[in-house]
């Protein structure tokens, strides 16, 4: 059950790829030699017990922090070295704990603020300076639907610190998919959750995210046994298996590793 093995450079070279992707903290090794190929439009979970490095894979391919050893490519493209910023414009999403909702500013000027912020990403300064925000009718008009598709139109005009717990979830969801991300990364979204937030939250995460390309980090297993195409299995570092619901509920190694005992 190991991933497809293919380069970046192939014709049929999956979206998001990591080679040999590794972090180390000084002697120890979070994440160790992880490669990974997702599929355009595939919702891919990452699971594994607590310290299993879950995290900081996460944060490798966000660009919050930058490998020891490996790639990472997008179509293609190496993006190892770029910024989280110039990860957005290339059509990575960040996470929801990633997002950061202006308590000051409204659901409208929150929303616009992350479909701008994408397309500013890659201007230089000045290019910022002369680039009036209101003239960009795209902008604009991507920020009127998306608070629709979240249903937020009843609270646009109401201030981020407002907002409801629900709604305010809405938001974080909204200013992932203002940036129009190929790829969205979530981690943990429903850490913190009780039960029914939780739920809540997997619908909306299901419904929004249809078209997208996910990778997402979870403890909740059965979570991600409901919604993923294909799981990856993180233990100290290293990948376990990878495998499709099915296929990682039955396997031993990851029982052994994480699911202590769960069956399908
Ligand atoms: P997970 O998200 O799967 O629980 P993490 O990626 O957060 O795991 O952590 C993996 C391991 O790396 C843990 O042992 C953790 O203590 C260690 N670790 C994470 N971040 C750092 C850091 N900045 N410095 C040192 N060790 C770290
Ligand atoms: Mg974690």
């Amino acid at each position: 059950m190991t991933e497809p093995e293919r380069t970046a450079g192939d014709a049929d070279a999956a979206l998001l790829q990591t080679a040999g992707l590794t972090k180390r903290f000084g002697e120890f090794t979070a994440v160790d030699h992880v490669d990974l190929a997702v599929e355009q439009g595939e919702f891919r979970s990452i699971i594994g017990p607590n310290g299993a490095g879950k995290t900081t894979l996460f944060n490798l391919i966000s660009g919050a922090m930058r490998p020891t050893e490996g790639t990472i490519t997008l179509a293609g493209r190496d993006i190892t070295a770029l910024s989280p910023a110039e990860r957005v414009a290339e059509n990575l999403a960040r996470s929801f704990q990633l997002t950061t909702v202006f308590n000051g500013l409204s659901v409208h000027e929150n929303v616009r603020l992350a479909a701008q912020s994408a397309r500013f990403a890659t201007m230089s300064p000045i290019e910022r300076l002369f680039a009036d925000p209101d003239r960009f009718d795209a902008i604009n008009d991507r920020t009127a639907a998306i608070i629709d598709d979240l249903g937020l139109r009843e609270v646009a005009t109401a201030q981020a610190s407002d907002l409801s717990y629900g709604d305010r979830r809405r938001l974080e969801v909204a200013l992932v998919l203002a940036t129009d991300p190929e790829v969205v990364l979530l981690d943990e979204p429903t850490a913190g959750m009780s039960g029914d937030e939780t739920a809540a939250t997997i619908e909306l995460i299901e419904e929004v995210l249809t078209d997208k390309t996910v990778v997402l980090v979870e403890h909740n297993v059965d979570l991600v046994m409901r919604v993923s195409d294909r799981i990856t299995t993180l233990n100290s570092g290293a990948v376990v298996a990878t495998g499709t619901p099915e296929e990682i509920a039955k396997n031993e190694q990851v029982r052994e590793a994480y699911l202590g005992g769960y069956t399908a």
